[in-house]
């Protein structure tokens, strides 16, 4: 899965999440791709979300949705999608990333070991961001 955000300089927000799907894939399966709220959300009034991982049990939750509503702090509102996908699947494996419409980001996973890029303006190169399960999982 590849999910991207960007921010322009006018601060329009988008988002796009592309998936080949999940690991056993069925013959038409949907999956949280091209669900909005679930594998991804953006409004310039608040930022962007996207996710990966489980999207058959994701796509219930729309954590991209729920998350972009809790707020402005991208750690936070990631950490609390997760938590509520978690205490009802806790075998359930995945991640979310936030950016706000300042660009302050953030992420959570859980069940593995998540990682996210982020390029802002001034930067050279992409800087990479590892985020740990907070379950201790893979
Ligand atoms: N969410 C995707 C799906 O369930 C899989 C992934 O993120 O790797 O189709």
């Amino acid at each position: 899965t590849i999910s991207m955000a960007v921010i322009d300089r006018a601060g329009r927000i988008a988002v796009g999440t592309s998936t080949n799907g999940a690991t056993f894939k069925i013959p038409g399966r949907v999956g949280d791709g091209p669900i909005v709220g679930s594998s991804a959300y953006a409004d310039d009034e608040v930022g962007a979300c996207g996710a990966t991982g489980d999207g058959d049990i994701m796509m219930r939750f729309l954590p991209c949705r729920r998350e972009h509503e809790a707020g402005r702090n991208p750690e936070h509102a990631a950490s609390n999608a997760m938590s509520r996908i978690a205490r009802k699947y806790p075998n359930f494996v995945g991640a979310v990333f936030a950016v706000n419409n300042k660009g302050a980001h953030g992420g959570a996973c859980h069940g593995w070991t998540f990682q996210y890029s982020v390029r802002a303006i001034g930067m050279h190169d992409v800087e990479v961001f590892t985020v740990k399960p907070r379950d201790g999982g893979l």
